[in-house]
């Protein structure tokens, strides 16, 4: 039996239930996916007894590791007691005064069960303030599964290179092509073409949607002329800014925009904000908010939800939230810049054609000599992606779960010593790639 036999034996139950196998396309498989036991801190185990640590930590969602003891008592204390009512609590006032006294986009919250759900409602909250309809986006961002969200996002060079001026595409067949119409795309860090595309569907655009850091696209730094001319040239032509900050509100203790000079008019969160557990948030300056309702008037723009602002992702979301005190957002982040320094350090002492991204506890590895400054240069060929894949199964045999594809994250479970294993792994990888070279 192999180390991962009971992976392999889930994944074959699997496939008789869940189309392709897994109820996620993002799960990772190579050829199966490793089937988890149990979390502990910023380790996993899987199914057949194998000690990981733990990378992924769904997606950057959980920002202090499987079984963070503030969040697990919340939650027990209030199982018993009801999980999910049709009136409000007060656990959700809770919340959303943690996070309008944290993040200056948001005046205002409404939470929701998914980053998928944040986006879709901040871009109908964007079209019911302005009354237009279509959006700009970065091209290769993921912004989750709404239509317009996710025109643009899975988006390929073409035989003869990359086109000039991108075109979103719907995301898959059968979508409808107005999709593509409403979603204009922009090129991250790209000013002029920013300025003309703008310009030119200027009385159209409800919003830009963008996040500051976009993980698929490369998890790459804006540029502070890129943040400038989107500054201007939207508040020139009436349209909202939109940032989804669903991935990157963990970058600090007042979130990635403040972080960047952004000074967005819509913000999506999600993942960190609920310890562990579904939730999504869109947040807002007070006025652009009122679409979802005031006091006096019916709301333009009606947003509900079964499991929304559900009293277990608020207490979690509130004990993990209540931890990240400026000095854990510190820590994190020190840790984040020893690990992208060595990493760097390591390409250099062994002249490798790879580069790293990210900033505070985010960081990826591009098989790249030059850092990407945008989608393109970090879009991986099918040899550069055989590459990842080798490398990935080459720190799981070292004990490390490294997502390749986006954003890998550091948790305040982890410490030094765990800085110490990823450095080791990947030098210990860039030599035995070094050595096969020279075979
Ligand atoms: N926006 C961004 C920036 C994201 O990273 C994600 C999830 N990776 C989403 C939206 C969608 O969130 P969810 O998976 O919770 O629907």
């Amino acid at each position: 039996a192999s180390a991962r036999s009971k992976s392999r034996n889930l994944f074959n139950r699997a496939k008789a239930v869940f189309p392709g196998g897994t109820t996620r396309a993002t799960v990772e498989r190579n050829p199966f996916p490793i089937y988890v036991e149990r979390g502990e801190g910023a380790h996993l185990v899987d199914v057949d007894g194998n000690r990981f640590l733990d990378l992924n930590n769904n997606f950057t969602t959980l920002i202090h590791g499987h079984g963070f003891a503030p969040v697990s008592e919340a939650v027990v204390g209030l199982l018993r007691s009801g999980t999910c009512f049709a009136n409000p609590t007060e656990h959700e006032i809770g919340l959303a005064e943690l996070l309008t006294a944290r993040i200056p986009a948001m005046e205002r919250v409404r939470f929701v069960n998914s980053g998928t759900e944040a986006v879709m409602f901040a871009i109908k909250a964007a079209r019911a303030f302005t009354g237009r309809h279509a959006i700009a986006r970065i091209e290769g961002a993921y912004h989750g599964a709404y239509d317009w969200a996710e025109a643009g996002q899975g988006i390929a060079p073409g035989k003869n290179g990359w086109d000039l001026a991108p075109v979103a595409t719907p995301a898959y067949r059968g979508a409808p092509a107005s999709v593509a119409e409403e979603v204009h795309l922009l090129r991250f860090n790209d000013v002029d073409g920013l300025e003309r595309c703008l310009g030119a569907v200027s009385d159209r655009l409800a919003c830009v949607l963008i996040d500051p850091m976009p993980s698929r696209a490369g998890l790459i730094h804006p540029e502070p002329a890129f943040i400038e001319a989107l500054s201007v040239t939207t508040r020139k032509y009436g349209m909202l800014i939109l940032a989804d900050e669903v991935l990157n509100l963990r970058q600090g203790y007042t979130g990635a925009s403040a972080r960047y000079g952004l000074t967005p008019d819509l913000i999506t969160a999600g993942k960190i904000i609920g310890g562990g557990f579904p939730i999504g948030a869109i947040g807002g300056r007070e006025e652009v908010m009122r679409v979802f309702g005031t006091d006096e008037a019916k709301p333009s723009l009606p947003q509900g939800g079964t499991f929304s602002a559900n009293p277990v992702s608020m207490v979690a979301g509130r004990a993990a939230m209540e931890a990240m005190t400026q000095a854990a957002f510190d820590r994190l982040e020190q840790m984040g810049d020893r690990l992208r320094e060595g990493l760097r350090a390591s390409v250099a002492s062994h002249d490798a054609a790879f580069s790293v991204t990210g900033a505070a506890s985010l960081f990826r590895i591009h098989p790249k000599r030059l850092a990407p400054t945008e989608f393109r240069d970090a879009y991986l060929s099918t040899a550069e992606a055989e590459l990842m894949r080798r490398m990935s199964t080459h720190f799981l045999e070292m004990g490390v779960l490294l997502p390749y594809g986006a954003a890998a994250s550091l948790s305040t479970a982890m410490d030094d010593s765990d800085i110490e294993l990823v450095l080791r792994a990947f030098d210990q990888f860039l030599a035995t790639e070094a050595q096969s070279g020279e075979e």
